[in-house]
């Protein structure tokens, strides 16, 4: 299995903790990775970049980003390799900065123009994950509920697996979900709602988009819970038995699709493209944030704003809180429909009640079509 398989190739026996080469080594592959996805970017911005985000680049602060990964990949590289017995990390950060850098590194000169048309999002894709990772993990380090758990525990290389393989294709999913809904917005856009909103001013109207899209994401997210059907497919997020920001990726793709596709159709109909890109940033950022494993808590926000606590309550294992919370922005959703369900303390365990479902990717991804309960 691919999860497996990339533990076996990179992992070792050894200890992950400071010191030890083991955070130099997984810097200098990521930033190795970056770096040499940046570049391919650069090479083919028609076919690998976002046409939304395309006019919107600070060219020059992107180019020294990349340099500055191609540098930090080669010198985490040198460090891990001095501190740890196995060099793979190492190795495959430094071999990925050198290609990166044989092609030209961060002054290859973009020739095309591009235009519109279908793109793979392999730019957003990877600032997501960088901007996620530089955003997340240090909070996490910084100010963990859980800090026994760690930045690398159980099953992360498959939520790892999970971010990549639903954030690449998703770009194109969610393309094929914006296509319809943008021709239907076209012939059935109510144009005196559109008038309406766009009047009023701007944070209004991306607060309102907020409630609109968590209005929509509450009666999809109770529909995954309660329709045993789609349940299968949902119950592959509640499957991670430790919370943090890349446990938030765990997601079959019928999943986000059916939740992306429900939210985006409200928003269509009346949000203009500003107001509804703001909120996919929004959203993607906020979603991410709910699953961290991370302690402090403003209480006089909790109770209006969904923070980590509320968000780890939808995913406990724990009777009382089971089909609670299915709001993913402002609790007091969940208060209007009497699913609110948000005690004092934390609570002792996530995952999945009672449920064994396939404990790797493929399986996950196959078994709910299947109705399946067990392969592996
Ligand atoms: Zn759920
Ligand atoms: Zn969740």
């Amino acid at each position: 299995m691919i999860e497996q398989k990339i533990n076996k190739f990179f992992g070792d026996a050894e200890s992950t903790g400071f010191g030890t080469g083991w955070w130099s080594g997984i810097l200098s592959a990521f930033f190795g990775f970056l770096s040499f996805g940046g570049v391919l970017c650069l090479h083919f911005p028609q076919l690998l970049s976002s046409p939304e985000l395309r006019p919107h680049y600070p060219m020059h602060t992107m180019r020294v980003l990349i340099q500055g990964l191609i540098v930090g990949a080669i010198l985490f590289g040198v460090i891990s390799s001095i501190l740890r017995k196995k060099k793979i990390l190492a190795l495959t950060g430094m071999l990925l900065a050198i290609a990166a850098t044989a092609l030209g590194g961060s002054s290859v000169q973009i020739n095309e123009t591009p235009h519109g048309g279908l793109a793979i999002g392999l730019d957003w894709f990877l600032l997501d994950l960088f901007l996620m990772a530089l955003i997340y993990v240090p909070l996490e380090r910084l100010w963990p509920q859980h800090p026994k758990q760690g930045t690398f525990r159980k099953e992360w290389t498959l939520d790892v697996v999970y971010f990549m393989s639903t954030h690449l294709p998703l770009q194109i999913l969610s393309f094929l979900v914006l296509l319809p809904a943008t021709q239907a917005t076209k012939y059935l856009g109510v144009p005196v709602l559109q008038e309406f909103i766009a009047r009023m001013a701007w944070f209004l109207q991306f607060f309102l988009a907020v409630v609109v899209a968590d209005v929509a994401e509450y009666f999809i997210h109770l529909a995954l819970h309660k329709v045993p059907f789609l349940w299968r497919f949902h119950a592959v997020h509640h499957s991670s038995k430790a919370l943090d920001w890349i446990a938030g990726s765990r997601s079959h793709f019928v999943d986000d699709t059916l939740v992306r596709g429900f939210i985006l159709a409200p928003l269509m109909l009346g949000f203009s493209q500003s107001i509804i890109l703001a909120y996919l940033i929004f959203v993607t950022l906020h979603a991410t944030w709910t699953h961290c494993n991370f302690g402090p808590n403003a209480k006089w926000l909790e109770k209006f704003l969904v923070m980590p606590r509320y968000h780890h309550w939808h995913h406990t294992s724990q009777k009382e809180a089971i089909d609670k919370n299915f709001a993913i922005h402002f609790p007091w959703i969940d208060k209007i429909f009497g699913t609110y369900y948000f005690p004092e303390e934390w609570p002792a365990q996530y995952g999945l009640a009672g449920e064994e479902i396939s404990p790797n990717f493929l399986g996950q991804t196959i078994e709910p079509f299947i109705g399946k309960k067990k392969t592996s």
